[in-house]
């Protein structure tokens, strides 16, 4: 009696594992820095500081420089804004706001002051496709450039 090693009967094939292919060039993905900052360091032009602290935080760089190109918030400047987090607003736009430039409930109104407040509200930025989609090259843009890094449905 021998016993007959039993082949046992192996699957073939089949089970190829093909690489998804990925968009791996992300546009606008990283974190990109400042590049005339002097300081360095807190000009970062990510998402999450367009939404929270683009002209939001206070500028430590004292007065005599740029303020349009500078993404902190200045005294007595237009485009400061309210931190999102601390002040309960809409990104809608305020009427009195918009009509008079400005509004006597300051700080407290429950809407959007200018622009900058309206379009960077987390409700509203990134939401709409850019124009100029990734041939935009303004240096902070309230729209979305690819699908990808937008919120709004896309089929
Ligand atoms: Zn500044
Ligand atoms: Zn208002
Ligand atoms: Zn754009």
């Amino acid at each position: 009696m021998s016993p007959s090693p039993s082949s046992p009967s192996s699957p073939s094939g089949g089970d190829q594992a093909t690489a998804a292919e990925e968009d791996v060039a992300a546009a606008g993905g990283g974190c990109e820095h400042a590049q005339d900052s002097p300081s360095g360091g807190d000009g970062c032009a990510c998402d999450e500081f367009r939404m929270y602290a683009f002209k939001v935080r206070a500028c430590t760089r004292g007065r005599g420089h740029d303020w349009t190109s500078c993404p902190f918030a200045h005294a007595g400047e237009k485009a400061r804004r309210r931190d999102p987090r601390l002040f309960r607003y809409s990104g809608s736009a305020c009427q009195e706001y918009r009509r008079e430039g400005s509004c006597p409930r300051g700080d407290a109104c429950g809407f959007a002051h200018g622009v900058f407040e309206c379009w960077l509200h987390p409700d509203r930025y990134r939401t709409m496709p850019c124009r100029d989609g990734r041939a935009c090259c303004r240096k902070v843009c309230f729209f979305a450039h690819s699908p990808a890094s937008s919120a709004f449905p896309v089929k």
